[in-house]
């Protein structure tokens, strides 16, 4: 078979003239990239997102949209004139008008997706323009022709059938005679209406399109030269990782390190994809490689961080060696599509955390309808601005003195729903948003900074 890697970039990648040009180097110095998939230039998303969340002030609506046309336009003012990429941005930037202006009025998530989604629209007319003026020959294809979901705006679930079949018949070929050049973020369902895979969802389209066209290879490429032991945005100490295995980082990813979307490696792993982490801006730095298995597995291998968390708090004196209780809680939670992170559970009562990967952001909410049947059964309480800590590793569960360090460490801190034991690759607990940061940046010190 031949060699066919993905290469995925993010926003910061493709944030303006200089970062797009790092970004083309790093295409030119792998002749096996076929295959490419960009985000919206850097804050551009937040931007559609504020727009789709509705913007009823026309002054400020302007400025966002003011805003929005000069990111774009100060990229190509360092391009050579092309009047068919000035044309295609400005169509994208009159239907970003149109949608947020019906957006004030009555926002949704399906005009959430139809609006962001011009994001990474525009980013790919301006990136296939700035790979043809350095050389290299390459084509813009609209994913949507290639990637099918189905219809839950925001979060929508890939058709992986439809999706090889499109990829296997439009985007293969094209690979074997250029680069082609295509969203990340995006898709479309049967009726073709636009959808989202969450945000940060790029890594995963990058996922699902390398699955689908066989690549070889998958290279994410971001702002930081790899996986950490931990965000080093929030410990500076925290160290680079050379090679971890699927499982591990898919933890991670999980967990809410935001460096990959939590589904990325999942594609990657029904096909055995090996998957490289590493700066557009710096690649002679190296980066993570991301491989079935690694050649080391440690005891502590990172912590994530995921903030925005929704607890609730199920109790009912019923539950006490009642049976059936748990199965009714869990019917009604599928009912209404609430999706369950984190559960731990006592002889009264329950807690769980929502699942939350949304486009349109925030803290989860349970629906109203669900609390209401809920209300019948129990009493329930709704917990928000807390954040989930996992600290990831292998065998921790079988490790004496574990757990001591651990929650040595964190004497002073106010941990909730500790989850240790359901998996021997991570532990994880809620503690308050104030909180979080400096509860990573001391679990940090103790199991990664003292060797
Ligand atoms: P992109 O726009 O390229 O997708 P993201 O902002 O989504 O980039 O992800 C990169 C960021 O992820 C880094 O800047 C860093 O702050 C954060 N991050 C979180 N956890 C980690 C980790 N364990 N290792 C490295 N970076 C991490
Ligand atoms: N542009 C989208 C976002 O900001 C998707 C991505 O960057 O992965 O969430
Ligand atoms: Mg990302």
């Amino acid at each position: 078979m031949n060699a066919l890697n993905v290469a995925k970039f993010g926003g910061t990648s493709v944030a303006d003239y200089a970062a797009m040009s790092n970004s083309a180097s790093v295409i030119k110095g792998n002749s096996d990239t076929r295959l490419v998939v960009i985000s919206a230039c850097s804050g551009v998303t937040n931007l559609l997102v504020e727009l789709a969340n509705g913007v009823a002030d026309a002054k400020k609506q302007q400025d966002v949209l003011a805003k929005i046309a000069d990111i774009h336009f100060s990229i190509l003012e360092h391009l050579p004139a092309n009047a068919a990429v000035d044309i295609a941005i400005n169509d994208v930037l009159d239907e970003v008008a149109t949608f947020a202006t019906a957006a004030a009025t009555s926002p949704s998530d399906r005009l959430t997706d139809s609006l962001v989604a011009c994001g990474e629209l525009m980013s790919t007319h301006i990136f296939t323009h700035l790979l043809n003026a350095q050389g290299i020959d390459a084509e813009r294809v609209d994913v949507r022709q290639i990637l099918k979901t189905d219809n839950v705006f925001g979060n929508a679930t890939p058709d992986l059938v439809e999706t090889a079949f499109h990829a296997q018949g439009v985007l293969r070929p094209l690979c074997d005679v250029k680069v082609a050049v295509t969203q990340g973020f995006i898709g479309a369902d049967n009726d073709g209406n636009t959808t989202t895979l969450g945000r940060g969802g790029s890594d995963y389209s990058a996922a699902l399109l390398a699955e689908a066209v066989q690549a070889t290879s998958l290279e994410i490429w971001t702002d930081v030269p790899g996986i950490y032991s931990t965000d080093p945005r929030i410990a500076p100490a925290a160290s680079p990782i050379d090679e971890i295995s699927f499982s591990e980082a898919s933890e991670m990813a999980n967990f809410g390190a935001k460096i990959l979307h939590p589904s990325t490696l999942v594609p990657a792993m029904r096909h055995d994809i090996p998957v490289f982490v590493g700066s557009s801006k710096a690649p002679e730095q190296g980066g993570t490689w991301i491989r079935d298995t690694a050649k080391q597995s440690p005891l502590f291998r990172a912590l994530a961080l995921r903030c925005n968390q929704t607890m609730v708090t199920l109790t009912s004196l019923n539950m006490f060696h009642a049976y059936g209780f748990l199965a009714e809680v869990f019917n009604i939670l599928a009912k209404h599509k609430v999706s369950v992170d984190l559960i731990t559970t006592s002889e009264v009562s329950v807690s769980l955390t929502l699942d939350q990967t949304n486009t349109r952001g925030g803290a989860p909410t349970l629906p109203d309808g669900a609390e209401k049947e809920l209300a019948k059964l129990c009493k329930v309480t709704v917990e928000q601005d807390m954040c989930l800590v996992a600290l990831i590793g292998n065998h921790m569960g079988e490790s004496r003195g574990a757990a001591a360090k651990i929650f040595g460490t964190l004497e002073d801190y106010n941990l909730r729903m500790i989850c240790y034991g359901a998996s021997s690759h991570n532990l994880c607990f809620l503690t308050s948003t104030n909180e979080s940061k400096d509860v990573v940046r001391a679990l940090h010190k103790e199991l990664f900074e003292n060797e």
